[in-house]
This record gives C-alpha cells, structure tokens and sequence, in this order.
C-alpha cells in the first residue's frame, strides 16, 4: 500500500509528509468495511497542516501517524459486503455511531454530525474526520477503512470528478446555509479558491441575495465565478468598493458606514478577516468558512457595530424550507450535479508525485487551476 502519511511536527513543507509502503489499517469493528480510493482531493486543510500552519488546537482531536485525504469517491473492497463494486463518497466525520459511543451526544442525536463531541473518544483514536486519525487510513493511499455510516453511494451516472466534490461542497452548502441570508440582502464572499467558488455555488442555488459579490483575481477563478452565479466579480482590492457600490455606503477611512449584511470569509487569514469586517453592516454577520488558525485582528469595529462573527465547519443536517430535515450530503450531491462542479477538477496526479501535486495545490489560483486531485485508478496496488 502506498499512502502519504503525516508525523507529528513539521513546519516545513512537506516536512512531516512521506510516501510509505505499508498494510492497511485493521477492520475497527462491526460494521467498518475496506475502500479503495478512485479520486483523493488536496484540501486547503490539508496543506495547513503539511505546513505546519495548522492551530495546536487540533492535536487533541487527531492522532498521529495519520494519512491525509478527506475528500474521497472509492470502490466498496469486494471482500467485506454485498454492495461489491459500488462506488462511494465518504462522510469522512468520525462521530459517535463511528466510534461506537452509546447513548450519542446531543449533536449526532440531532444529525449534527459536525458539531460530535465525542470525537476525541470510543472505540477508535481520536480523529475528528478521516484523514486526521491513525486508525482509519486516509484517502492519499490506496486502501483505507470506513464505517459503513460514513458511506454514500454514488450514482451510476455521477463521474469520479464530480463525485470527489461532493465532500467540499457539503462543506460550501452548509457554510451557505449558516449564513442566514435574508431574501434581499447583499452578500459578499472574500476568497474565490475552491471553498469560495463552492460557497457562491450554493448561495446562489440555496438563497435569495438581492446581491452576489465575490472577489476574484485570476481570470479562471474569474469566468467560474460568473458561471456559477456572482452577480458582480471585483478584483479583491476593489471588493470593497463594489460593495459600497451595491449598499449606497459612505467610507470613513477604510470602514464603510453601511455594508454587506453578510460576508463569507472564505480565507480565514488576517488579511481576509480584517477586509470582512471593513465591508459588513452594522449588526451583519461575518461568517468565517476558510480555516483560520491563530489571527491578530482589530475587533473595534466588531464591538460598536454590534456585528456577529460565525463559524462555519464540516456537515450534517439541514432544515430546508418545503422539505424539512435533509442530510447536507444529499443537497450537496444535488448542486454538484445541477451545477456541473465536476469543473473545478483542473489536475490530477499519481501518489508518488504527491510534492508536484502539493505545490500545484498550494498555488492553484495563480497557475489556473481550482481542485487538485490524487488520481489512484490506476495503481497497482488497488489491485493485490
Ligand atoms: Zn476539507
Ligand atoms: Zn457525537
């Protein structure tokens, strides 16, 4: 088996990331069955933590040596079930039916996958999602383990690349969702990789902005954001403006007066953090979906503008208007098909050029490109 595996420590790239032969990782337990990845994604989270930029506060909720890789379409192993063949996406978050925890916390009880708190405990290490615990493998490799509650089968219909999407574009939906946008309100996204391209994806699917702003740099990310549903695509350093321009705003030094009654951050660095608070309304919402890890931002304007800064992570259920409780898998399975997300796949690599792939990945909007895949079809390994 081939995997790239992280140790503890790093800080420089590809500091902790090696490319290992190695077994695959034991069956857990009762009702755990073995996959074979087809298509593995390169996450803005994963390359934090080969960076080493990723916040100490993650290391209760991982275990190390771990294998990298959440965003996963993979063949059901043949020996282990009756679904031979099928193809799945994997829910990578470990919650409580995964670990075995009984009775489950109050946010699994409520299909709240996301927010477990019983991620760091059960029956296996502890690992808040697949690809960050040393008991389940992770998608850059060639064989790992899942629960059976983690699978979702993919449509016979549904291409690798779009389903490799269907994980981060969960993430997109429930993020757009957690914005609250109220028929009528302007909305603006900072950040225009895949996490904003996605985010301004299920916006405009999900929502009823008066207004969609993004900010966008590089003309790929341009045409995508324009495809996908911005009403307006500013160069960032002209975000600003666009949305003064939108909301009749005056500017009192680099703050404006009204604002945007939503901005999605989808960077998560000081920077973009700073820039959402300068362009928000009084009492608007920030809503923070890039990981962050440790920012030194000034929160004057936050306090005498009484304005809500919100987090925004993984997955779970959602309560839509018209149809009620729906898994967030399940709409993000929907958008990826309705709005052809497969697109954003701009590259793909083989494992043993895992550092080739890292740098694209860590450079996709300037070399034109948006998700970076491992492409594992073909290794020898997938078929022992
Ligand atoms: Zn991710
Ligand atoms: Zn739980």
């Amino acid at each position: 088996m081939v995997a790239g595996r992280l140790q503890p420590g790093g800080g420089a790239r590809f500091g902790p990331l090696s490319l290992v032969d190695e077994p695959p990782p034991d069956l857990p337990g009762d009702g755990w069955v073995r996959i074979r990845p087809r298509l593995a994604g390169i996450c803005g989270s994963d390359l934090s933590t080969i960076d080493g930029a990723a916040a100490r506060y993650f290391e209760p909720i991982v275990s190390f040596p771990f294998v990298p890789g959440h965003e996963v379409v993979a063949d059901l192993d043949g020996s282990d079930g009756p679904a031979t063949g099928a193809r799945v996406v994997l829910e990578p978050v470990l919650g409580c039916v995964a670990r075995a925890v009984q009775p489950p916390c109050a946010a699994c009880a409520r299909g709240d996958l996301g927010g477990c708190e019983r991620v760091a405990f059960g029956a296996i290490a502890p690992g808040l999602q697949t690809g960050f615990c040393c008991d389940t493998g992770g998608g850059w490799s060639t064989e790992l383990v899942a629960h059976g509650s983690q699978l979702h089968t993919v449509p016979a219909d549904m291409s690798d690349e779009a389903a490799v999407m269907v994980e981060p574009t969960a993430c997109a939906v429930h993020a757009a969702l957690r914005c609250e946008v109220e028929p009528g309100d302007v909305v603006a996204v900072v950040g225009a990789g895949t996490l904003g391209l996605l985010t301004l994806a299920s916006l405009r699917q999900l929502t009823e902005p008066a207004r969609l702003i993004i900010g966008a740099k590089h003309p790929a990310q341009r045409r995508l954001a324009t495809e996908l549903g911005a009403d307006v695509v500013a160069q960032p350093h002209e975000l600003i403006r666009a949305v003064r321009r939108a909301t009749g705003s005056l500017a009192a030094g680099s703050q404006l007066t009204g604002g945007a009654d939503v901005v999605v951050d989808c960077v998560g660095s000081n920077e973009s953090l700073a820039e959402a608070l300068r362009m928000v309304r009084p009492r608007g919402r920030v809503v923070l979906v890039g990981m962050p890890a440790t920012v030194d931002v000034e929160l004057t304007s936050l306090w005498h503008r009484e304005v809500d800064l919100r987090g925004a992570y993984a997955y779970g259920t959602e309560v839509i208007a018209g149809r009620g409780a729906v898994r967030t898998f399940d709409l993000a399975f929907e958008l990826v098909q309705a709005a052809r997300l497969d697109r954003l796949v701009t590259a793909r690599y083989p494992i043993d050029r895992f550092e080739d792939a890292v740098a694209h990945a860590a450079q996709a909007g300037r070399r034109g490109a948006v998700k970076i895949v491992f492409d594992l079809r073909s290794e020898k390994d997938r078929y022992r």
